[in-house]
């Protein structure tokens, strides 16, 4: 809480339910149409330039098309998605379909970092400051990450499937920012500065505590649908990223059944990189990060 002690900006943004970092509850639904908005002025808060230097990658490369058989079991679960590219081994293009999943993924040299976990809890190291570059648009992440994020969303595209990354890297500066106007948001309609925090805090991360923080959380959706809530789901964009994410390191971050440990609700759309052999533990175990970290409060 220290942290609304700051000085209040006195910018108008326009804030509500933020990707990521939000325990919403229904009786916020209003604020949940401006999630949008909240993605757009998070971004345009974190403009700086930074080089983009080039990614540090070493070692091969990692076939991972190998363990079809065990992908489709992994994924059994996942048989109302709208997707009309995964899962077509009863189809005459069987053939074609093993061809396009015949990716090469850049291996990333590991990192303990890439398993670090920032929660409600567990917040930033303070002074941890990724080194970034831009992985899509404005849109920036840990260089470390840069090369195999940018192959993700590219062999996606080979399936059909687009990725759009709605929001990445957020320093903490933002992240206090847009808490500390949604608190004066909701004092300025007669809460009290207790009841104004409680109520942000249910939707927006404590500064400090928000994956975003890390440079290796993505929110990821695609252009034909860009809302920030559970219809995401059910695209091809999330199927071809339950499929194939965690082959290039990332786990869906916030599963629907594990809210309880997360302490944040299902985000169909938040991608969070872990490296490729943690990803697939998890993936593989139905596991949260926290679960596989052993931090479970
Ligand atoms: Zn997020």
């Amino acid at each position: 809480m220290k942290y609304i002690i700051c000085a209040f900006l006195t910018c108008s943004l326009l804030i509500a339910s933020g990707c990521s970092d939000r325990t919403a509850s229904n009786d916020e639904l209003e604020q949940q149409q401006s999630t949008q908005q909240i993605s757009q002025d998070i971004d345009e808060d974190t403009t700086e330039d930074f080089a983009d230097a080039p990614a540090e990658f070493e070692g091969g490369v990692v076939k991972h098309d190998e363990d079809e058989t065990a992908d489709d079991n992994i994924h059994a679960a996942q048989t109302d998605t709208a997707d009309d590219t995964d899962d077509t081994d009863d189809s005459a293009d069987t053939a074609n379909e093993e061809k396009a999943d015949e990716k090469q993924v850049s291996a990333v040299q590991f990192d303990d970092s890439f398993l670090m976990l920032v929660n409600s809890t567990h917040p930033l190291a303070e002074g941890y400051t990724p080194e970034l570059a831009y992985v899509q648009g404005e849109y920036r992440v840990d260089k470390r990450i840069l090369q195999v994020s940018q192959q993700m969303i590219a062999d996606a595209r080979k399936d059909g499937v687009e990725l759009l990354v709605c929001s990445a890297y957020r320093p903490v500066e933002s992240q206090t920012r847009l808490f500390n106007n949604k608190v004066n948001e909701w004092m300025s309609v007669g809460k009290s500065k207790d009841e104004a925090v409680a109520l942000t805090s249910a939707l927006i991360a404590v500064p400090g505590t928000s994956e975003h923080h890390t440079g290796l959380a993505l929110d990821i959706v695609t252009p034909s649908y860009q809302s920030l809530d559970e219809g995401f789901a059910k695209t091809s964009a999330f199927a071809w990223l339950d499929k194939h994410a965690a082959d290039y390191g990332f786990i869906m971050r916030y599963p629907a059944d594990k809210t309880d440990i997360t302490k944040i609700d299902y985000e169909s759309w938040h991608y969070r990189y872990v490296g490729v052999e943690a990803a697939r533990e998890i993936k593989a175990g139905g596991l949260c990060l926290e679960e596989y970290l052993g931090e479970i409060s």
